[in-house]
């Protein structure tokens, strides 16, 4: 398997090599030149796998470059009961009206970001050490993507991370997570603007080919394809959970942000699995939204990206959208190319042409939560369910109830567990949700965070200074 660039100028690489790196050396984003097929021998024959099993048979689809006996024992070194709370890793519940929540966030940070990033610590670690290399991870995060980065690898070896985020955006609980961490090669940076500021910067340092090569800057945010290869198991796991027979369709709703999660279903269904509908949830911010119900891709600036309820859904450009775009230009990168540069010089561009076939060829439908939505949401599942979810897992149970179709299970994605939004809960029950067993005292462990304007030249320097190399 060899990947190249959705803009077209990257030469093949292996899983390997495109790992260790952020965008291709063209801006675009790495894909696989031929999506590997699972027929339904394949999948049929998946059935019963335990998690750490099934992830294996479907990252060594993607990572042939690593020896299988390796490539399996970091399968299994990352999805244990002991990371993820359960042997089933991901367990399935059922909630009311044909939904059941597909729990993705039993892992460190309690939310679905573990399931990719655990995988991603171990293989890092990996690769490093095979090529006696070292790598200083830079990042944006709106919340989750940082503190599961971070979690997955603190204290790994030949690693160091520079994770950016939006000072005041995150929940208390979120900035504790992150900014309690002490080891050495974690390094929080609180830059004072948005989220996208924040990524701006990501991609203003990474797109510095000599920065790049002399801090030996790598990525783990939602556009390193290892994180959607992780993520495409479950969607599989979630597909043999929910059907007994081989030709049976589920339907996936999937809060949304980046675009990596959905990204990942869209994946899977191109592979084969049988994916009826993939329901795309925003919140306020609704730039994914609109394109699909439209054609026309319009993202906000910065000022125009509201503070929600949901936070890490808090984005108006979808960093992983290219690859759906590349998808919809038949792989043409050339084309891809030109509606980016067109994006650059008029901050938007227009599908409308084919905008019916979102639906009808890739199964995309999408809707919009609002917080009032969120709370009704909350509500309604805790009474009818007696399942509490959190804000972002509510935006998706709230677009799903449109989409339920008699006979196809609708899986939504659990994207965040609901201790992590605890004033949302509190404004929606009446009632706090206590912490977890073992983060009680979380809030009120000592910080460590280095606080920046919003200046790319800044956190330059900083990262310059204290580089693992
Ligand atoms: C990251 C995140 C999302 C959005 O996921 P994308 O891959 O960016 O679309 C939604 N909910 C939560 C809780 C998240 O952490």
């Amino acid at each position: 398997m060899k990947y190249v660039s959705t803009r077209g100028g990257m030469a093949p690489l292996d899983f390997s090599d495109i790992l260790l790196e952020g965008l291709a050396p063209d801006g675009g984003l790495a894909i696989p030149q031929v999506l590997p097929r699972l027929s339904a021998e394949t999948l049929q024959g998946w059935r019963g796998l335990p998690y750490a099993d099934l992830a294996f048979e479907v990252l060594r689809l993607f990572a042939d470059d690593i020896p299988a006996d390796d490539l399996h024992r970091l399968t299994r070194a990352a999805y244990t009961d002991k990371i993820f709370g359960s042997e089933d890793i991901v367990p399935v519940r059922p909630l009311a009206g044909g939904m059941s929540l597909l729990g993705l966030s039993d892992g460190p940070t309690l939310a679905f970001k573990d399931m990719a990033m655990q995988f991603l610590g171990q293989v890092f670690e990996y690769v490093l050490a095979k090529r006696g290399t070292t790598l200083n991870i830079l990042g944006a995060t709106s919340g989750d993507t940082g503190s599961a980065a971070e979690y997955a690898l603190r204290g790994k070896k030949g690693v160091a991370v520079f994770m950016l985020s939006p000072q005041g955006r995150m929940s208390p609980f979120q900035r504790a997570q992150m900014y309690s961490l002490q080891d050495a090669n974690i390094h929080n940076i609180a830059v004072r603007g948005v989220f996208d500021d924040c990524q701006d910067i990501v991609k203003l340092l990474a797109g510095d080919l000599d920065f790049k090569a002399a801090c030996r800057l790598g990525a783990v945010n939602s556009i390193n394809w290892a994180r959607i290869a992780a993520q495409v198991v479950y969607y599989i796991h979630g597909w043999l959970r929910a059907t007994t027979r081989a030709d049976q369709q589920v339907s996936f709703a999937v809060p949304s942000g980046n675009f990596g999660n959905i990204l990942a279903g869209h994946i899977a269904r191109r592979m084969g699995l049988p994916v009826r509908r993939l329901v795309l949830a925003t919140n306020e911010n609704n730039v994914l939204e609109e394109f699909l119900r439209t054609g026309v891709y319009r993202p906000r600036s910065a000022v125009d990206t509201y503070a929600t309820s949901s936070p890490s859904m808090d984005i108006s450009r979808a960093s992983n959208f290219e690859r759906f775009v590349y998808d919809l230009m038949g792989g043409d990168a050339a084309r891809v190319k030109a509606l980016w540069r067109e994006l650059a010089e008029t901050g938007q561009f227009d599908l409308s042409s084919l905008q019916p076939s979102f639906e009808t060829d890739y199964g995309f439908v999408g809707g919009v939560s609002t917080h009032a939505d969120r709370l009704s949401t909350i509500r309604s599942t805790y009474d009818e369910a007696g399942v509490l979810i959190d804000p972002h897992t509510a935006d998706g149970v709230k677009v799903a109830r449109d989409y339920v179709e008699p006979g196809v299970p609708m899986l939504v994605l659990e994207t965040a567990l609901p201790a992590k939004f605890s004033d949302t809960i509190q404004e929606a029950l009446g009632r706090p949700v206590p912490p977890p067993a073992g983060l009680a005292d979380l809030e009120s462990l000592p910080q460590r965070v280095q606080v920046m304007e919003c200046d790319a030249e800044a956190v330059k320097a900083y990262v310059k200074a204290h580089a693992l190399l």
